[in-house]
């Protein structure tokens, strides 16, 4: 899957009108470099310098935040290790790291809602597809896009295509700022546009991926859900949740992540491909106006 999620992206490369020739090599330059590492890390890190016991808790945080300071202390003057984790194997997330140009799946998160060997394939592009574009999406982000294929931070643009770029992040900006999420609290547009345009880049990537999967194959319809409508359940099934209104507002101010309920809707109101699966029409809540929907790929 990460390889057919590359592949998407690499077509998305090549075929994006508002790249120039050398912006274009660039970025194919970068996605060629990209890591992938999957499941756990090769090179098991010792805490046997760590103490944990049963009677004190307070003492077993402060052993573990000694022996992680000691850790990156003992880093300087050495090479940079390319092997390192920054997420244990059993954690339920994924992440982009600009300065290494890699992206790490934890085996945490390859289980249900994410990934099932024994789903179909609609289910697990919908889910864990999305998260791997999504990371991969973060490499040409507003972020990520500074970093070249190397990890240096060093434009790679120029200054049209940059501007290109800009437009596209700022839609989604401007959509994020614009959404009412009730009780009078909303998003910061600037906070969270680049992990909204991982969501909306990533989903639409792995859209793709799936559809090449298939190979010119009708999908089985399944419980009455087609494939595409099982890709876009999938995706919502990842993010459905509870959160206290409370905890919603200390994300709102802080966190980069827009709210699990808008990572759905409001990525899946710039898709036609979901208003065509789901017969949405123009006026719908789910629907943006078609000169407002943003489009990254
Ligand atoms: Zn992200």
């Amino acid at each position: 899957m990460v390889a057919n999620l590359r592949d998407a992206l690499g077509d998305a490369l090549r075929t994006a009108d508002w790249l120039e020739p050398e912006t274009r090599k660039n970025a194919l330059a970068k996605l060629a470099s990209f890591d992938p590492r999957i499941g756990s890390t090769v090179k098991w890190r010792d805490y046997s310098r760590v103490d944990v016991a049963r009677d004190g808790y307070m003492a077993a945080k402060e052993s573990a935040a000694r022996d992680s300071r000691r850790f990156n202390l003992e880093k300087i003057g050495k090479p940079v290790d390319r092997t390192e984790w920054n997420m244990t194997p059993p954690t339920v997330n994924a992440y982009y790291s600009p300065p290494r140009n890699s992206i790490t799946f934890p085996a945490g998160i390859l289980q249900p809602p994410f990934f099932d060997a024994d789903a179909d394939d609609a289910v697990n592009y919908g889910a864990i597809g999305a998260v791997i574009g999504h990371e991969m999406g973060h490499g040409f982000d507003d972020e990520g896009s500074r970093y070249d294929a190397a990890g240096n931070l060093k434009n790679w643009w120029t200054d049209q295509d940059k501007a290109n770029f800009e437009k596209r992040a700022g839609c989604v900006t401007s959509q994020f700022d614009s959404i009412d999420v009730g009780g009078g609290a909303h998003h910061t547009g600037k906070l969270v546009t680049g992990e909204a345009m991982g969501d909306l880049g990533g989903l639409t990537l792995a859209y793709r991926a799936y559809h090449k999967s298939l190979h010119g194959k009708e999908p089985p319809v399944i419980d009455g859900f087609t494939g595409d409508q099982r890709f876009f359940l999938a995706i919502a099934r990842v993010w459905a949740g509870n959160q206290r209104a409370e905890a919603a507002r200390r994300q709102l101010a802080t966190d980069p992540h827009p709210l699990a309920k808008y990572r759905v809707n409001a990525t899946l109101q710039n898709m036609p491909e979901f208003h065509a699966a789901f017969g949405c029409r123009q006026g719908d809540a789910m629907v943006r106006p078609v000169a407002q929907q943003c489009r990254l790929w």
